[in-house]
């Protein structure tokens, strides 16, 4: 039956119910002390709601369903269970997690490391594709304990036979419905058959279509469903619309947006890779940091944009939602919808980026005439009426005029060359004298590596790292 594009706002209805769980603090789960200990040196004091549903169920053995919105926690859900559940002298994989792009899995693997190092030795490989296959290959073939990775990629090593998984105990299926939009449903069912069939299968997944139901029947067993709703935070987020003449004009309003907001940090979400692309490529040429993220950039240069957006070397990110999805971008002042979604529940997932952690947020969407319905609908879902300015009265405010705290520098090498965040730390200040309050995030990955300083000693560090070393070896260094 065709469906008019207005019939997912209207029809959209969710209560927004506010659950009330006792706050639970991680003791309560019989975990090993040592992972305890760790997880309160991650600052992890209380668990979040969909940790404090899901955990017991997990650390007991079941499988589970599970639904909360991106940035609930579900990672450390899943990634406990897959640490408790690794034994002494296994000689396999023992826990599978499949994402659907290279950034969760990388994001993944990532909190996966962090929640793993009080235990010793656990050895974390992502396969995904875009990346090496070769040096994939090399890590498995030295041995690990769990294995990150996408469908496709996984699957590839699964056929080749460099890949194993016949002691495999955890299998996590993370953001299971945007795996089956990038149509990765049969590559999972035939990887889930190289599994053994006494394993504990955890699917996460933001919505729940007919699909993800029939693919949960096929991998899990007696499966436990655990929600926790969908609510806004209503008086956190501030949300203004703005009525553009028609989808032209929006373009040149968005530098008066953020002129008039002055926001630290934005991503704004349009509707195509092209848009993306044109909306960044203006906002550069008006002198604004800005990058663009969307499937066809290659690998690196994602990892890049994302890395600059949340280490503070670039204030605007211009993603599609498919490549925001599921990111970890943390304190954003402003979401900034350049395209309204087609359903309310996709403009509640944008705008749930901003407002966390109880800092006010902000929520700006531009929309022509033709989409008043839209806004129709989710006045009434809110039971609120929304603020509509006419995108015209932004003319005259003053430009956008903050510029990056830091800059990103490259060091050619990486996790292969065994370099860790203090060797970066004690290389830069060895040489340069640069305090260490003037470094930032450090990313480590497994060839190079990125840091980000203080644009005002960037050159400074540059030049006394090119001349110096880190951990006794010489690296190229530049500007990422
Ligand atoms: P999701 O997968 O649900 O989108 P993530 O697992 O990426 O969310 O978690 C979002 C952020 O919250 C991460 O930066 C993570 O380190 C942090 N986090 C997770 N659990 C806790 C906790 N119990 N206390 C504090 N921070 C947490
Ligand atoms: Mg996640």
């Amino acid at each position: 039956m065709p469906s008019t594009p207005n019939c997912k706002y209207v029809e959209f209805v969710i209560v927004v119910k506010i659950v009330y769980l006792p706050v639970m603090n991680f003791n309560s789960l019989g975990l090993a002390p040592k992972i305890l200990s760790n997880l309160k040196t991650l600052n992890y004091n209380a668990m979040t709601p969909i940790q404090a549903k899901s955990l017991p169920l997990i650390l007991a053995g079941h499988d589970i369903i599970g639904q909360a919105k991106t940035g609930s926690g579900k990672t450390a859900a899943f990634g406990l269970g897959v640490l408790s559940n690794l034994i002494d002298n296994v000689p396999g994989i023992q826990s599978l997690i499949l994402c659907p792009t290279r950034e969760l899995a990388d994001q993944v693997a990532s909190e996966l490391r962090k929640l793993a190092r009080s235990t010793p030795n656990v050895k974390i490989v992502t396969t995904c594709g875009g990346t090496s296959e070769s040096l994939q290959a090399k890590s498995l073939s030295k041995g690990a304990h769990i294995v990150v990775g996408t469908p496709g990629r996984v699957l590839k090593f699964l056929k080749t036979k460099r890949m194993q998984l016949g002691y495999v105990n955890t299998f996590v299926l993370d953001e299971a419905d945007k795996m089956l939009d990038m149509g990765f449903s049969e590559d999972i069912t035939e990887i889930s058959s190289h599994l053994p069939r006494k394993r504990q299968s955890l699917l996460f997944s933001a919505t729940f279509p007919k699909e993800i139901l029939k693919l949960s029947e096929l991998i899990l067993n007696n499966a436990k469903t655990v929600k926790v709703d969908l609510a806004i935070k209503k008086n956190l987020i501030k949300e203004i619309f703005y009525l553009v003449e028609d989808h032209d004009h929006k373009i040149k309003y968005l530098s008066k947006l953020l002129g008039k907001y002055q926001p630290e940090s934005t991503v704004i979400f349009c509707k195509t890779k092209i848009i993306c692309d044109d909306v960044a490529h203006y906002l550069i040429q008006k002198g604004i940091s800005a990058i663009a993220i969307h499937g066809d950039h290659e690998q690196k240069r994602r990892t890049l944009a994302l890395t600059k957006f949340s280490n503070g070397s670039c204030l605007v990110l211009v993603a599609t939602d498919v490549a925001a999805r599921g990111l970890d971008i943390k304190n954003l002042k402003a979401v900034i919808n350049f395209d309204l979604t087609s359903d309310i529940k996709g403009y509640i997932h944008r705008i749930g980026r901003t407002g966390r952690q109880e800092n006010a947020g902000l929520a700006l969407s531009f929309y022509v005439e033709q989409e008043t319905y839209k806004l129709d609908a989710l006045e009434k879902h809110q039971d609120t009426e929304l603020i509509r300015h006419k995108a015209s009265h932004l003319k005259g405010t003053k430009p956008f005029k903050l510029k990056p705290k830091n800059t990103t520098l490259y060091i050619s090498g990486g996790r292969k060359d065994k370099i860790r965040p203090g060797d970066i730390v004690g290389g830069i200040i060895g040489t340069s004298k640069i305090e260490a309050q003037y470094i930032g995030d450090i990313n480590i990955l497994d060839t190079f590596s990125y840091v980000a300083v203080d644009t005002r000693y960037s050159d400074q560090v540059i030049k006394a790292l090119k001349n110096g070393k880190i951990k006794k070896r010489k690296y190229r260094v530049g500007k990422a």
